[in-house]
């Protein structure tokens, strides 16, 4: 599930130092310095956290801490992701059009990065998306950190006038035929190094009610790509980036 040929770049990268692989493999072999750690072994009267009210660990160090300045920086690494994410889909031909939805930070962000996204919404579901669905539900829903529609009657891989933007459509018609287009979730996750399972079940499990909703929608097709990134990963987020640009659609899962 985890991609190997990135999880293991850090053997041949070489920007990287020398104690920056060992952090790496002291990370994933669960030997990195912290609290929890000293205090079992009974340095330290407490394992709490030097910074934050949580307990210490190697993955909170990396993804869970709270102090101020560390939670910033993990949504700043979030934020950076996602719109990877967008940058990606926009670069592939079937879906330059098709994304319905991001979760990025802001749109002047969108635009700084070169992205146009006029049409589409932001932080906020549509309520094209789901018009069964009372403006309270919408609201409460989860929000993946984008949606991509492709059509469904003919080849999705394609856009020519039979098979036009929804964006088109939507403004044509002022509302989509749900039965002709496919919906897809992406939802990014960083996640422990070698335990990424617990990512991929609270993903599905968070996004489980929209899934539902849509499907009651009538959508042809309903279906969430998760892309993991082990947090010690994060150096390569570019290759996450091509990955998705590039490969096929299947290969987001
Ligand atoms: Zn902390």
């Amino acid at each position: 599930m985890v991609n190997k040929q990135a999880t293991n770049a850090f053997w041949n990268n070489s920007h990287l130092k020398f104690y920056e692989r060992r952090n790496v493999m002291r990370y994933r072999t669960g030997t990195i310095v912290n609290k929890k750690h000293a205090y079992r072994y009974g340095f330290s009267p407490n394992a709490n956290c030097p910074i934050c009210p949580c307990t210490d660990s190697a993955l909170h160090i990396f993804s869970g801490c709270q102090h101020t300045k560390m939670r910033n920086m993990i949504i700043k690494r979030h934020n950076m992701a996602d719109m990877l994410i967008v940058q990606a889909l926009q670069k592939r031909q079937c879906s330059a059009n098709q994304i319905a939805y991001t979760d990025v930070d802001s749109a002047d962000k969108l635009s700084e990065q070169g992205l146009d996204l006029r049409n589409t919404a932001n932080k906020t579901l549509p309520s094209w998306l789901l018009p069964k669905l009372a403006a309270h539900a919408l609201k409460a829903s989860s929000r993946p950190d984008a949606i991509l529609f492709l059509p469904s009657t003919v080849c999705s891989s394609r856009v020519t006038t039979r098979n036009s933007h929804f964006h088109q459509q939507l403004a044509k018609d002022k509302k989509l035929n749900p039965n002709q287009w496919e919906v897809h979730l992406i939802e990014f996750k960083l996640c422990e190094d070698t335990r990424p399972d617990p990512q991929l079940q609270k993903a599905k499990a968070q996004h489980s009610k929209l899934i539902a909703n849509l499907n009651r929608q009538g959508y042809r097709e309903v279906k969430l790509h998760v892309k993991l990134v082990g947090a010690m990963e994060t150096m390569h987020l570019q290759r996450l980036y091509r990955q998705i640009s590039g490969g096929p659609l299947s290969g987001l899962l």
